[in-house]
């Protein structure tokens, strides 16, 4: 009897924060894939305004009956964490034109490092083609409700900031 091994990816990303445009690419690729690990990328150079403690306990609460999703954090090239971790896939979303040039670059640079990585990307829906992080973590720091753009297993006071 042939064992296939477990089709498992991973969706690198900061997530800072992790809003209902990447729940609906991770809830997408759900069918696809044996197992999907939410690889929070975390650079110590670069200043999120959400701890990864913060980052993680959403993604946790957000996916809590889904065994077949799992969350960690790491710190060195998305490539080497998919090998250590056996993911032969890397999930994105995209948005826009912009959002393909960009993910191409790092596909094809990913590609060239380590060949047996596929990256998948799904494109998202027209209502959540303007959410960006960025922009939901403006209405935020300014006191603005955001309560459309996070996923609805949160509520605003999880993404109070101390
Ligand atoms: P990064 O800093 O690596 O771009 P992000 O947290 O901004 O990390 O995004 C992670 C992934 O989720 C990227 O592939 C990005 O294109 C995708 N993404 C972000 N927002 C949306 C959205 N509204 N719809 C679909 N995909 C999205």
């Amino acid at each position: 009897m042939l064992i296939s091994e477990p089709k498992i990816a991973i969706f690198p990303g900061s997530f800072d924060p992790f809003t209902v445009g990447h729940e609906f690419i991770v809830n997408q690729g759900l069918p696809l894939f044996d197992h999907i690990i939410i690889a929070i990328g975390h650079n110590t150079q670069k200043k999120s305004l959400f701890s990864l403690e913060k980052r993680k306990y959403w993604i946790k609460k957000i996916f809590a009956t889904e065994p077949k999703i799992s969350v960690e954090s790491y710190t060195n090239l998305t490539v080497n964490f998919a090998k250590e971790n056996k993911a032969k896939y890397i999930l994105r979303g995209l948005r826009t034109a912009a959002d393909f040039e960009y993910e191409r670059a790092i596909a094809q640079m990913n590609k060239a490092l380590f060949p047996d990585v596929e990256s998948v990307f799904l494109l998202t829906t027209p209502e959540l083609t303007p959410i960006t992080s960025t922009i939901v973590r403006d209405i935020i720091r300014h006191g603005g409700d955001a309560t459309k753009f996070i996923p609805q297993a949160l509520s605003q006071e999880d993404f109070e900031i101390k």
